[in-house]
């Protein structure tokens, strides 16, 4: 099958090559991969950033595509289901496993396909049956699911927003940010999509429930919100925090822009403020947002696709200062 591989690590590295298929074993399913994801993650994969196995690697933690041929020992799923894959291998009986709280396992540290293991930048990739989620839903919206969907969906679900909560998505445009300002907004928040570039995203981001779209300097005219949704990083850490009001909430998910930031103490108790901490998803609420998209409720936002000979250029993408939403390579 082809595949973007790579030996060395270095985006210059990842070249397309005839590698040997996978084949499913017990309890695995072989998926013919339709769209996967562009994502920082799979950046950070390819030039090293973050340590993958086994060498030579097929990055790729977001994907979506048909079932190819399911492993002995595989209910529920046939050849021909378009699926859309769970990116953490889980256990399911450890105690986090066991609370729903999957992405938190135990047994596998929170391990991700196409990190831990050869990923979605290939025809054909093998991943346990239990991370496969079956979709009506089209492919090449489901892939923008597993990373950018249910990432959104966690933060949000962890900052507990309440109905008439005034919300600021920082890095609304980002593959995050488009489903977190979605996310705020079906859970009743007042939406503030905060972007720098907010002349060229601003219809867009509207367009999928922000109920303003704002640049920084404006969100601090605007302060102070209940929750700031920010998945961007250490950049925009005094920014977000700025923008907390009483009992206010700071979620992160990713350190993009850096990891280390400044903490004022006085303010975060004298304010009773919150500072969060989230990554990926459940594995629960993985279906409820595949549903949601399903049924129309939330939108995949996508910029660009790719084919797979071009899996570089569209990680490469994702520093585009045009970018809203997802990258995709087409398979
Ligand atoms: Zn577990």
């Amino acid at each position: 099958m082809k595949a973007a591989v790579f030996s060395t690590p270095g985006l210059e590295n990842l070249s397309i090559q005839d590698v040997e298929a996978p084949r499913p074993g017990p309890g695995e399913v072989l998926i013919k991969v339709r769209h996967a994801g562009a994502n920082p993650l799979d950046y950070n994969v390819v030039t090293g950033a973050v340590k993958a196995t086994p060498m030579p690697h097929i990055p790729g933690s977001e994907f979506a595509g048909v079932v190819e041929e399911v492993g002995p020992g595989v209910e529920g799923l046939q050849r021909g289901d378009a699926v859309v894959v769970y990116n953490r291998l889980y256990c399911g009986h450890c105690r986090h496993c066991l609370a729903g709280w999957t992405q938190m396992c135990e047994s596998t540290g929170g391990a991700l396909i196409g990190v831990a293991t050869q990923g979605g930048y290939a025809e054909y990739a093998v991943v346990p049956a239990r991370n496969v989620e079956k979709t009506r839903a089209e492919l090449r919206e489901a892939a923008t699911l597993p990373i950018g969907g249910l990432t959104a969906w966690n933060m949000a679900y962890r900052a507990g927003i309440s109905p008439g909560e005034r919300v600021a998505v920082v890095g609304a445009t980002g593959n995050v940010g488009v489903y977190a300002v979605q996310f705020a907004k079906l859970l009743g928040g007042e939406v503030y999509a905060v972007t720098r570039r907010k002349d060229m995203s601003a219809p867009v981001l509207k367009s999928i429930g922000a109920d303003y779209v704002v640049t920084p300097d404006e969100a601090r005219e605007a302060a102070p919100f209940d929750v700031v949704l920010d998945p961007t990083g250490a950049g925009n850490w005094e920014l977000s925090y700025s923008l907390l009001g009483r009992m206010g909430r700071y979620v992160t998910a990713g350190a993009l822009t850096g990891a280390e930031v400044k903490l004022d103490l006085r303010r975060l108790y004298g304010m009773q403020i919150s500072v969060i901490g989230s990554t990926g998803g459940r594995r629960g609420d993985f279906k409820l947002v595949v549903r949601l998209l399903e049924s129309g409720r939330i939108k995949a936002v996508i910029y660009k696709t790719y084919g797979l000979a071009e899996a570089r250029r569209a990680l490469e993408e994702l520093r585009s200062g045009d970018r809203v939403g997802k990258v995709l390579v087409a398979i």
